[in-house]
């Protein structure tokens, strides 16, 4: 069938193994990344298996590109969803009960509705395969309340086989999933969550669009690229600003109208080179193998979110980065939406953990993939090609500036009843006579200029890293200003030793045309990690046809 159909010469990775399982007629919960080709592992056993294989999908946009690909591979596919009309519609069910279907595709409110279901009972039904299952799981980070009714499936239809497929599942989602679906019998397969071909950066903010702008004409000039942010209204800024500068860049979001959008995703499939300015909404189900970078403007809500969003990176195997800029503003937004978001307090909980689990991952002074693998139940030693184990950053001792920001706070409150922002408090404590500090007289006040020994920068990362770590939080009045966290008082009275990242001074790049790296007095354990390094940047140099020298010792 993978020859005949598909073209292919073999399965790859597990592939073999868990359609051996599904066509035996049994269930199966397969995690596997982006990519890594679980669309087969439903379809070659829809083919082998008598009946017609339902996938239900939450992708509805997609479908009809899905059906399409499948129709060109001879395959007889249909779906049903919201977009049909009763014609259409009228004429699949036909050919779903006449069998002149070999697959169809259903979006997940479809089996709520009882002729659905009753036409299911009428077809002869191969497998039920659940697309995306991590929808199902309340805890995880893109939860669809129409994936409950997919318990349905085993108790209607307890004889036809499931297989539950999905790219994201932290240990307690997998749980999650199987709880849910009722795949107590299922073989469970879990794919290497590794993707060794993307490097993982993140950088502090100081100017967004210059990095990404920076990062972009340095390192992936031409390339296709996905650049996420969080809001409609940054992605039409950033898409605009970069097309400005020369860059061939889109705009896509919800916002949008359903044509502009539908174009400007078949541009960025067809053509080479298109940079997609997105919203989370563009993405999921994505085709496109050669996605060279996949760039965050804004911090994710969750690790399961950034894993997704930067495995769309280099899914045919070459080098590709995903980069990150993550400043203050992040943190004191995502903590301030958290805290006016619709819901229950547990539920508040659950994103505050999310957004935890992140911070954690940009805070961290370990290799990134290390931390970002751990966080999927899987172990691995230093990668030797992210940030920071390319340039390992420095801890150090930052209690007293954190007892010097947190006073600040208290004195405010207790003395003037006040609260501020970072901004602010900065100002305050590194001494300056801003119109606003004079007029409120908070020159007068005992910290006032006490923090001269740092920067602005490093003020601001103090604060962003006390938010990380929750020494510090972010008040629910909605204009982000800084309050006092229930762990605050441990650093006042200096009974916890807060540990900060003091990130790499980063030495400026050299143009397009000129890259060097000079080392000097290499020690020789260094070599190995340097060695990798030396391999990433050249493949990079030979890609965009420009010459890298790279010299070390005195060789
Ligand atoms: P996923 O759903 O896991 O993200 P897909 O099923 O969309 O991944 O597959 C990703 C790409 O890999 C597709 O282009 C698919 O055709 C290709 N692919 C999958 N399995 C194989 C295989 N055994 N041989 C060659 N290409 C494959
Ligand atoms: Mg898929
Ligand atoms: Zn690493």
């Amino acid at each position: 069938m993978l020859h005949r159909v598909w073209g292919y010469d073999a399965f790859r990775g597990e592939q073999a193994q868990i359609i051996d399982r599904v066509v035996a007629g049994g269930d199966a919960l397969v995690l596997m990344p982006t990519g890594g080709g679980k669309s087969l592992c439903y379809q070659v056993p829809s083919l082998v298996r008598d009946g017609i294989g339902v996938v239900v999908s939450p992708l509805i946009a997609l479908m009809q590109d899905q059906v399409d690909a499948l129709a060109a591979n001879g395959v007889r596919a249909a779906f049903l969803n919201s977009t049909q009309g009763p014609d259409e519609r009228a004429r699949v069910e036909r050919d779903v009960v006449t069998g002149q279907v070999d697959m169809l595709y259903l979006a997940p409110e479809r089996l709520k509705i009882e002729s659905t279901r009753s036409l299911l009972d009428r077809a002869r039904i191969a497998l039920f395969a659940i697309d995306e299952a991590h929808c199902v799981a309340q805890w995880g980070h893109d939860f669809r309340p129409d994936y409950l009714e997919l318990s349905v499936l085993h108790e209607r239809w307890p004889d036809v086989p499931r297989i539950a497929l999905t790219a994201t599942a932290t240990p307690q989602t997998h749980r999650e999933i199987s709880a849910r679906l009722g795949l107590d019998d299922a073989a469970h397969f879990v794919a290497d969550f590794d993707r060794p071909n993307i490097q993982y950066r993140i950088e502090p903010k100081t100017g967004a669009m210059q990095q990404l702008l920076t990062f972009i004409r340095t390192e992936h000039s031409g390339d296709a690229g996905i650049v996420y942010c969080l809001s409609r209204n940054s992605v039409e800024r950033t898409a605009a600003a970069l097309v400005q500068q020369g860059i061939a860049a889109l705009p896509y979001h919800a916002g949008l109208d359903a044509r502009v959008r539908e174009r400007n995703q078949a541009q960025f499939l067809r053509e080479d080179g298109i940079v997609m300015v997105a919203t989370i909404a563009f993405g999921m189900g994505i085709d496109k193998p050669d996605v060279r970078f996949v760039a965050h403007l804004d911090m994710p809500k969750s690790v399961e979110g950034y894993y997704q969003e930067t495995g769309r990176a280099g899914r045919d195997g070459l080098p590709s980065t995903a980069w990150l800029a993550y400043g203050l503003n992040d943190v004191v937004q995502q903590r301030r939406m958290i805290d006016q978001s619709e819901g229950d307090a547990a539920h508040r909980r659950q994103l505050s953990a999310h957004l935890d689990a992140m911070l954690a991952l940009c805070e961290t002074i370990e290799c990134r993939r290390v931390r970002l693998l751990a966080y999927f139940g899987q172990e691995s030693s230093a990668c030797g090609n992210c940030d920071t184990c390319l340039a390992p950053p420095e801890s150090w001792d930052g209690t007293v500036p954190a007892q010097k920001l947190l006073s600040t706070i208290v004195r405010l409150d207790r003395e003037r009843g006040q609260r501020y922002g970072v901004a602010h408090l900065v100002d305050i404590l590194t001494g300056k006579q801003s119109p606003r500090v004079t007029e409120l007289g908070h020159d007068s006040l005992a910290t006032f200029g006490i923090g001269q020994d740092l920067s602005d920068a490093d003020w601001k990362a103090v604060a962003r890293q006390l938010l990380a770590q929750g020494y510090v939080a972010v008040s629910g009045d909605g204009y982000g200003t800084l309050v006092l966290s229930p762990t605050s008082a441990e650093v006042l009275a200096g009974r916890v030793e807060v540990r900060m990242r003091r990130d790499p001074v980063k030495t400026p790049r050299a143009g397009r045309t000129r890259r060097a790296a000079v080392v000097s007095d290499m020690p020789q354990e260094a070599m190995p990690l340097f060695e990798s390094l030396r391999q990433w940047r050249a493949g990079q140099a030979r890609e965009q046809g420009v010459p890298a020298y790279v010299v070390f010792n005195d060789a």
